[in-house]
């Protein structure tokens, strides 16, 4: 069975604390951050692992790649602390279950992988894809498993990613776009801190975005407007690759709002937290963060996530902001919506 990679010495060592001093749902200084730390690593009680609400906002804060959520949701499992109700978390696996009905397009050395969000196959058109599709893949077979995190079921990402892993061996494929950035952060993050190995070189798809727009940097107009940008709790993952936003804003002309609650400071889309934690601490988070959007002026809202845009995109409308895919608006700039 596949060990997580965790060193309590890095944590006693630590200069900062900031996995939990910078958690913006528990306050902790320094020392105490450091002491909680090596208490979960050693398989101690810690209030963390009572109160942590899953935004995985301190797999970035760490700096010293020593992956406390993956632990605090390792030990949770242990312990038999459930973050959700038994039914909804049972309902959630089951979704997630390989059944032999996924779709293969014409495959290549690289490939787009739409994961198991069926939202891509419609997102996912015109001249920014038309290098790599119709080679792509969808379905359970390809789907990462990674928001078990949530539901402390870690257990359950150790039996399949390895089989996903595996099943992309087969293709032969050399290169995958991840079109969700939780795939990119199964292959770059997760899959590594547990040892299992990738077989092929994943590629974020903010990177793959930025590069393509690059090279129809003719066809952009600049689209001189205001967006304030929806960060996913997935980003968390590959917090090396959240540079491409703002660096993607650019190339099509318009300005990202420096708002309180973006970057590291960001606020997750919610909906995860009402399943699991309750409505008052959705709505909180909720209200904080369009207000914010509001406050700043924002034209849009510009989305990651499908199910960010999901949990989302009426609350910003019915506040004047119009909700909108980071595909789409980099369409838009190319003049195709
Ligand atoms: S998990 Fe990282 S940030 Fe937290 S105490 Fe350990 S080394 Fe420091
Ligand atoms: S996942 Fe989020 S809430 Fe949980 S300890 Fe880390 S920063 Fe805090």
């Amino acid at each position: 069975m596949y060990q997580l990679k965790f060193d309590e010495n890095l944590c006693k060592t630590c200069p900062t604390g900031d996995c939990l001093v910078k958690c913006q749902y528990m306050d902790s200084n320094k020392n105490e951050a450091i002491e909680e730390m090596v208490k979960i690593s050693k398989g101690e009680d810690s209030f963390v692992l009572q109160n942590c609400i899953t935004c995985y906002g301190c797999e970035e804060y760490c700096k010293r790649g020593n992956h406390p959520f993956y632990l605090v949701t390792e030990r949770r499992q242990e312990k038999g602390i459930l973050t959700a109700p038994r039914a909804i978390t049972k309902q959630w696996i089951n979704i997630g279950e390989p059944r032999g009905k996924f779709k293969l397009g014409d495959i290549k050395k690289k490939v787009l992988s739409f994961g198991f969000m069926p939202e891509l196959l419609q997102l996912v058109k015109g001249r920014l894809f038309d290098d790599v599709m119709p080679s792509y893949v969808f379905g359970q077979e390809f789907f990462c498993n990674v928001v078990y995190i949530h539901f402390a079921n870690t257990s359950i990402i150790k039996e399949r990613l390895p089989m996903v892993i595996d099943n992309f061996r087969k293709l032969g494929v050399e290169e995958v776009v991840c079109m969700h950035d939780e795939c990119y952060g199964a292959f770059a993050s997760l899959a590594p801190a547990y040892g299992m190995e990738v077989p092929f070189k994943p590629i974020h798809y903010f990177e793959y975005l930025y590069n393509r727009l690059k090279e129809l940097s003719n066809e952009i107009r600049p689209l001189n407007t205001k967006v304030a940008y929806q960060r996913p709790c997935s980003s968390r993952l590959s917090s090396d690759k959240h540079h491409f936003v703002a660096d993607i804003m650019q190339l099509i002309g318009v300005d990202l709002v420096e708002r309180k609650y973006q970057n590291e400071n960001a606020l997750c889309c919610g909906d995860v937290l009402g399943m699991a934690f309750g409505y008052e601490i959705k709505n909180d988070v909720q209200k904080r963060n369009i207000d914010d959007m509001v406050e700043h002026e924002a034209e849009y809202c510009v989305f990651n996530c499908s199910a960010c845009q999901n949990a989302l995109a009426i609350k910003v409308a019915k506040r004047g902001i119009k909700p909108i895919h980071i595909i789409d608006i980099c369409r838009m700039a190319i003049g195709e919506k």
